[in-house]
């Protein structure tokens, strides 16, 4: 065990430069709200984002609120609200949470930015059900509330190549938004923009990327823990020069730690992967678990599908279709499976720790026997957690703590 001083969490500095742009991020969509310019659009995580910033609009991610909302542990208390009024409990956390901290009349954001009393309004409100169907009933949930238009495109699923047919049939609903985007925005759509935009978000993305392959080196620099705090300009400003100068800051800053020999985990002994979601309530609690065992979560399927290597700025539709496509949680098993083989190899991982999440059963992988698949074809042990990404009561502190120091102590 290490002692306690060797115990602390390991800051990034960058960290603080992320909180200032995190608040001009919302003081942004708040002061557009406010003054009715420019026109706000939500946008689900993995939503065309680009289209919307390139037709002027100023884009809010409601499950980037989710996440905070569990991260606060707000979530726990807000979630019967939604349930109440007919959203079950078995549905995504993200959801029930939010929908009930609205109907509570409450958001984190009012006590981590003064003078932001409320989430931002939408005038219009897209979806891409790439991710799960609920995000299309998230929108539309507040789309009825105020009357806005709910626009959205829907994915295939279970997909194994990405083929022509795909692509050309998620670019064509992308581009049969354009018309009802200009009517909201009072503005046309112009190309050259677009082509920017992506090109922006495609090297955002690869910077990200970078940062994310700083953790195969050993010792590891970065911990999936730290990849979820430091994913969310990727996540909402993906598109912007902002976003490249920032993860510019956190690469330079990565690359000294790994020139000076820096762990983020100090005597790093072992090495997991983390496949689902976060649990956003319990992420410092299992941060300081995995320390004090000084394993690193190195990578996570997570943090890597905001990775849109596709994007091409001389093909915006095209390559925007294609990357929403190839994200992980669209594909097959098989497909599935031999992407956790190579980042099993590329970040030489010794185990894996599923994370079965009660409410998002598009996000966990572990319910139709991939692990035993894994284990049998790469000998990589693993363990299921049972849990939840922002509802608490679905999680067991004292199980959790038992099964990883077991497994930990298993693989040591
Ligand atoms: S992927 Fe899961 S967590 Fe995300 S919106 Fe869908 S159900 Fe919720």
């Amino acid at each position: 065990m290490a002692d306690a001083k060797k115990s602390e969490i390991r800051k990034i500095a960058a960290s603080k430069t992320m909180r200032k742009l995190m608040a001009d991020h919302f003081y942004e969509l708040d002061r557009a709200v406010k003054e009715g310019h420019p026109k706000v659009a939500w946008c689900t995580s993995v939503g065309p984002a680009e289209l919307l910033r390139a037709m002027g609009f100023l884009v809010y991610f409601p499950e980037n609120h989710g996440a905070m909302l569990g991260a606060t542990r707000m979530a726990t208390e807000t979630i019967p609200a939604a349930n109440a009024i007919g959203y079950s409990p078995d549905i995504c956390s993200y959801l029930t949470s939010d929908i009930g901290a609205f109907l509570q009349k409450r958001t984190p954001l009012r006590d981590a930015y003064k003078g932001i009393e409320a989430i931002p309004e939408p005038d219009v409100l897209v979806f891409n059900t790439n991710q799960c169907r609920e995000v299309q009933d998230w929108l539309a949930w507040y789309g009825r509330r105020w009357s806005k238009p709910v626009l959205g495109v829907e994915c295939y699923k279970g997909v194994g190549e990405v083929t022509d047919v795909h692509v050309a049939g998620i670019a064509g609903q992308f581009e049969a938004m354009v018309p009802a985007l200009e009517e909201v925005s009072g503005q046309k759509l112009d190309i050259d923009r677009l082509r920017e935009t992506v090109r922006l978000s495609r090297e955002c993305s690869d910077l990200w990327k970078e940062v994310l392959e700083t953790a195969a080196t050993r010792p590891s620099p970065i911990t999936f823990f730290d990849s979820t705090i430091h994913m969310a300009p990727a996540v909402v400003m993906r598109g912007t020069q902002t976003a490249i100068d920032y993860y510019r800051e956190l690469l330079a800053e990565l690359k000294a730690r790994i020139d000076d020999k820096v762990a983020a985990v100090e005597g790093e002994r072992l090495r997991l992967y983390w496949e689902g979601m976060p649990i956003w309530g319990r992420l410092r609690d299992l941060a300081m678990l995995f320390l004090e065992l000084r394993t690193c979560l190195v990578a996570s399927t997570y943090a890597n599908s905001w990775v849109f290597t596709a994007l091409d700025g001389d093909d915006p539709f095209r390559s925007m279709a294609r990357a929403y496509t190839e994200l992980f949680i669209v594909r097959s098993d098989p497909h599935k499976e031999k992407y956790l083989e190579e980042m099993v190899k590329t970040f030489s991982v010794d185990g894996i720790v599923f994370h079965d999440s009660k409410t998002c059963p598009a996000n966990t992988n572990c319910r139709y026997g991939m692990a035993q698949r894994l284990q049998e074809r790469l000998g990589v042990p693993s363990i299921t957690i049972a849990g939840d990404l922002n509802d608490l009561r679905c999680y067991s502190d004292e199980q959790a703590k038992t099964q990883i120091e077991a497994f930990v102590e298993q693989l040591a």
